[in-house]
């Protein structure tokens, strides 16, 4: 488990452009409450083998990132659902 957190670090340079460019993607709107995002939450976990790449991430505000559940998206915040396709 601390392999996969290291390989999929949430943390550092690389971590913060997707980041960025999920709320940019996401205009900063929380995708499970519709409130201001600051930061991006993984749709796979990262303890599934969830990538960080922004196919697999949306943008959530702190208390939703942190209550990290299974719970749904609203996806009717998305711009393009392309994105979630494969
Ligand atoms: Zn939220």
């Amino acid at each position: 488990m601390d392999e996969l957190m290291s390989v999929h670090s949430a943390r550092g340079a690389a971590w913060n452009r997707v980041r960025l460019a999920c709320l940019e993607r996401d205009l900063s709107v929380c995708q499970y409450c519709g409130g201001h995002a600051t930061t991006a939450d993984h749709v796979i976990p990262i303890s599934k083998g969830g990538p960080s790449e922004l196919w697999n991430l949306v943008a959530a505000c702190q208390p939703c990132n942190a209550r990290k559940s299974d719970r749904p998206i609203l996806r009717r915040f998305w711009r393009d659902e392309s994105w979630f396709r494969r």
